[in-house]
């Protein structure tokens, strides 16, 4: 392996899990139809995720947060999750879950499949004199696309120098994979960086990403990805 570390970041809703958990939540427990043209403005981005989390919340009355908290025991992982997983801890490779979904859920979910030793950075929610409330430790001041600021995160945990690899599947992936070394893409990760023209490789499920990473790994040098390098410089640019 060439001296470059490496350093994964990973999505978690409909990457880790098999669907998305976050938008599951609001399509049970929220008004359907009011639900439905929020996740579409979302996703058009005609309002910020910001936006669009405050709104998808206020659409759930009259249900208990322990009600959701049950609910979401029910969804799954990807269970090669966890081949890759021991791999990358085996070559000591950093992995950290981004997501622009809900602690509580990826709390629960990563602790029922013992995995709660992996670090993750994401949106809360949780339940403050019974209204359920979310709250975004992680925006940036600028860019108003994500609620929680991905990309930030990567450029805060890694150098110029490491090999960074991304694994996504849906919108608030469009931005931080761009800054990545190497991009692990499905669904509409996959769409924009085929009309982007952004290098990627795609993946069905963690089975692909650990042979391929395998195999980056067994490379004697590792070369960067020109753009996103450059991508790096001008957010340093700006200051
Ligand atoms: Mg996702």
């Amino acid at each position: 392996m060439s001296d470059r570390a490496i350093k994964i970041f990973v999505d978690f809703d409909g990457t880790i899990t098999k669907e998305d958990v976050g938008a599951n939540i609001f399509l049970k427990y929220g008004e359907r139809e009011k639900v439905e043209t929020i996740i579409e403005k979302i996703r058009d981005r005609s309002i910020s995720a910001l936006q669009g989390w405050i709104d998808l919340v206020a659409t759930m009355k009259g249900v208990s947060f322990s009600e959701i908290e049950k609910y979401v025991e029910e969804f799954e992982i990807d269970k090669s999750f966890h081949e890759f997983i021991k791999m990358t801890t085996e070559n000591k490779i950093d992995v950290v879950i981004l997501s622009d979904g809900f602690s509580f859920y990826i709390n629960k979910i990563l602790q029922r499949e013992e995995l709660s030793h992996l670090k993750f950075y994401s949106n809360h929610l949780a339940e403050v004199n019974g209204k359920i409330v979310p709250s975004f430790p992680y925006t940036d001041e600028e860019c108003n696309l994500c609620a929680n600021c991905k990309r930030n995160h990567i450029l805060s945990l890694s150098s110029d120098d490491d090999f960074t690899i991304y694994i996504g599947n849906g919108n608030s992936d469009k931005c931080p994979a761009q800054f990545c070394d190497y991009i692990f893409a499905k669904d509409s990760l996959l769409k924009f960086c085929e009309s982007e023209r952004i290098s990627f490789t795609p993946y069905k499920s963690f089975v692909d990403v650990k042979k391929k990473t395998e195999e980056l790994m067994a490379k004697k040098r590792l070369k960067k990805r020109h753009q996103a390098e450059l991508k790096r410089k001008t957010v340093y640019l700006q200051g």
